[in-house]
């Protein structure tokens, strides 16, 4: 028995969409399809609501640009995103038939712009386990391929929609099929159900400090300070010298925060954002031991004045036409860690209405109340909360 849910995977609409397979003794097999839509969000959201309205889902929804994976139903049962071939109910061929949507256009083949990350080795995996083949039986996706029943009845491995008997749909078109098995854990050599946890456990060391799950020292802790200072957190607790799954979680909303997406932002640091957040690239200070802590941590400095100008919307106090985001982010940044500001506002720059409300919850929760508690940053309601989230005041 293989995986019938995928962990890594969000659920979409009710969980049951089809049923037992009518040919289990037969091989199992994938169908790529593209949902001739946009990606993003936005189309994830969008076209996964529509699939389900018109009964047409397959089991897995997959975003080729972010690594967003979604899963409508059990992957032992059938979906319903294909046509029967005459009386042949080709979504209930096989042991299994795992169906999945890709968010993009036929007409421009997604492996030439995908970013596959943990989400798509994630889904290879859960299609290994089913004893699926890293090969294509039919061949590649291009126009023309063929639909050859013969082929489709008794062959395991990946198909095109394109493929499938009975169907006059020619997605996902023209993709490099050798760049899915690829994109697999072990990098498409057949493994028989090799297993890569979500969360990266890569190490990388960087100027002669390492970084990724088990390095240890005090420029471990260093970062994941730095990296709550940022709202970037997923620790439960710390965080500490020793890294751990938490840490590489926390690395990689950094950055997504950059705006590194898929496999780019899959938590182990590379240079680049790892001299974004600290400021400057922590080294060995001479050739002391690998635990030795860097020289300077970077930690944001939040000038009060600047802050309550912000709050204010004080155009004597504007410097330069603008309303200090920098410092206004950090405290953005901050509120939001503490659940008192939602994403949608928590790195605008922009000390608006809606971060005044949140910022008076701040104070009511540092126990202060009436005018005391108006939105507009006080110097000890501001250090408490620096103190806690990781920035210094300037008053
Ligand atoms: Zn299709």
């Amino acid at each position: 028995m293989g995986e019938i849910w995928i962990k890594e995977a969000e659920r979409l609409g009710g969980g049951s969409i089809g049923g037992a397979m009518d040919s289990p003794n037969a091989p199992g097999r994938v169908v790529w399809h593209t949902t001739e839509s946009g990606h993003g969000d936005a189309s994830f959201t969008n076209v996964g609501k529509y699939l389900t309205s018109v009964a047409s889902e397959p089991h897995i929804l997959y975003d080729p640009t972010t690594d967003r994976l979604g899963q409508y139903g059990p992957l032992n049962q059938s979906a319903r995103a294909l046509k029967n071939d005459g009386v042949t109910r080709t979504n209930r061929t096989g042991k299994v038939c795992i169906q999945v949507e890709v968010l993009a256009r036929a007409a421009t083949p997604f492996t030439g712009y995908w970013k596959p990350g943990p989400n798509f080795k994630a889904l290879m995996r859960a299609i290994r386990s089913w004893g699926v083949p890293d090969a294509w039986p039919a061949g590649g996706c291009a126009p023309g391929a063929s639909r050859n029943r013969t082929t489709w009845a008794t062959k395991g491995g990946h198909y095109g929609h394109c493929h499938v008997p009975g169907n006059d749909h020619w997605d996902p078109g023209n993709i490099s099929t050798s760049a899915i098995l690829k994109a697999a854990p072990g990098g498409g050599t057949v493994s028989g159900g090799s297993s890569t946890p979500a969360v990266s456990r890569a190490t990388v060391t960087i100027n002669g400090l390492k970084y990724g799950y088990g390095a240890t020292g005090a420029h471990v802790t260093a970062v994941g300070k730095a990296l709550v200072a940022q709202g970037c957190s997923a620790y439960a607790e710390g965080p500490g010298p020793n890294w751990t799954d938490a840490d590489t979680k926390s690395y990689q909303k950094w950055q997504i925060k950059c705006g590194y997406s898929g496999s780019d932002a899959d938590g182990v640091p590379g240079e680049a954002s790892l001299k974004k957040l600290m400021g400057t690239l922590p080294g060995l200070a001479g050739s002391g031991p690998a635990t030795k802590p860097p020289a300077k941590i970077a930690v944001p400095t939040v000038d009060l004045s600047n802050l309550v100008a912000a709050a204010r919307r004080d155009p004597g106090l504007k410097q330069g036409g603008t309303t200090h985001p920098a410092d206004v982010k950090v405290v953005e940044a901050a509120l939001k860690t503490e659940g008192l500001l939602s994403a949608t506002y928590a790195a605008d720059g922009s000390f608006g209405s809606t971060t005044v409300t949140a910022y008076a919850a701040w104070q009511r929760k540092c126990g202060y109340t009436g005018s005391a508690a108006d939105g507009i940053p006080g110097k000890a309601s501001l250090e408490k909360l620096g103190a806690k989230r990781g920035f210094k005041v300037k008053a």
